[in-house]
């Protein structure tokens, strides 16, 4: 409908200046994070001023760096991409992590190994997201399931479940909206963004989640048929 299409294009509108904000901010913030350092060297007095303003400094870098990637499905390129290669570096991404909590990262993939039409960059960012998400969940470990499975239709499934806190049902209908976050260093994108992602691959993302018995997010993208 009209009103869809107007919202979406405001939508991509504050992206693209969010974007190019966010791109802005970057420099600055490195030269301010290298001179607190070589502060926090000088004035050895002070150790506990430089740590909040490092910590800081880094919180409006992680803010922004999200940021960045609002407007890049502009400028991102598409390919043909196998999926599994970037699950695969995604998990050994958060390996550590993973076992510092306690944490299972259990894989069940089917027999085939489906390749899309999009940008590996953005699906890992998205597939880190959702997984860290899952992680987090868990404060006291667990088992994180992620499973890949094609379909008929030409799609792939990618479910990732975790058994952690859940999602209260008058929160679930906020998660998406920026900086909606239950977290202390949260930001509240990842969600947002990684939707946008999908959608921008043509794909969906679901959420559903029971408080205290875990959470369910399943990406569908349509598979790229080899040529
Ligand atoms: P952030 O992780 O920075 O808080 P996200 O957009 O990734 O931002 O997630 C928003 C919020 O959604 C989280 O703060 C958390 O409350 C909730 N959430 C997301 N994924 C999960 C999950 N797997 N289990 C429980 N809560 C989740
Ligand atoms: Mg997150």
């Amino acid at each position: 409908s009209e009103e869809v299409l107007i919202r979406s294009e405001k939508l991509s509108a504050i992206g693209q200046l969010a974007a190019g904000v966010a791109h802005e901010i970057r420099n600055p913030l490195t030269a301010l994070k290298g001179f607190t350092q070589l502060l926090s060297a000088r004035y050895p007095e002070h150790p506990h001023y430089f740590t909040i303003m490092s910590n800081e400094i880094d919180r409006i870098t992680l803010i922004v760096n999200e940021f960045m990637t609002l407007a890049k499905p502009h400028f991102t390129q598409f390919h043909d991409v196998p999926l599994v290669p970037i699950l695969s570096s995604v998990l050994s991404i958060l390996e550590t992590q993973a076992i510092l909590l306690n944490v299972e990262l259990k894989v069940c993939l089917d027999h085939t190994a489906p390749t899309v039409f999009g940008n590996a960059d953005q699906l890992k960012q998205v597939f880190l997201n959702i997984i860290k998400n899952a992680i987090e969940a868990m404060p006291h470990g667990g088992e994180v399931q992620l499973s890949v499975a094609t379909n008929d239709e030409g799609n792939v499934l990618i479910r990732i479940k975790d058994g952690g806190s859940g999602i209260p049902e008058e929160l679930i209908k906020k998660i998406g909206e920026p900086f909606v976050t239950t977290k202390e260093k949260g930001t509240g994108l990842g969600i947002m963004i990684s939707t946008r992602i999908i959608e921008a691959h043509k794909g969906t993302l679901k959420l559903s989640s029971v408080v205290n018995v875990g959470t369910v997010v399943e990406i569908m993208l349509p598979i790229q048929e080899a040529s």
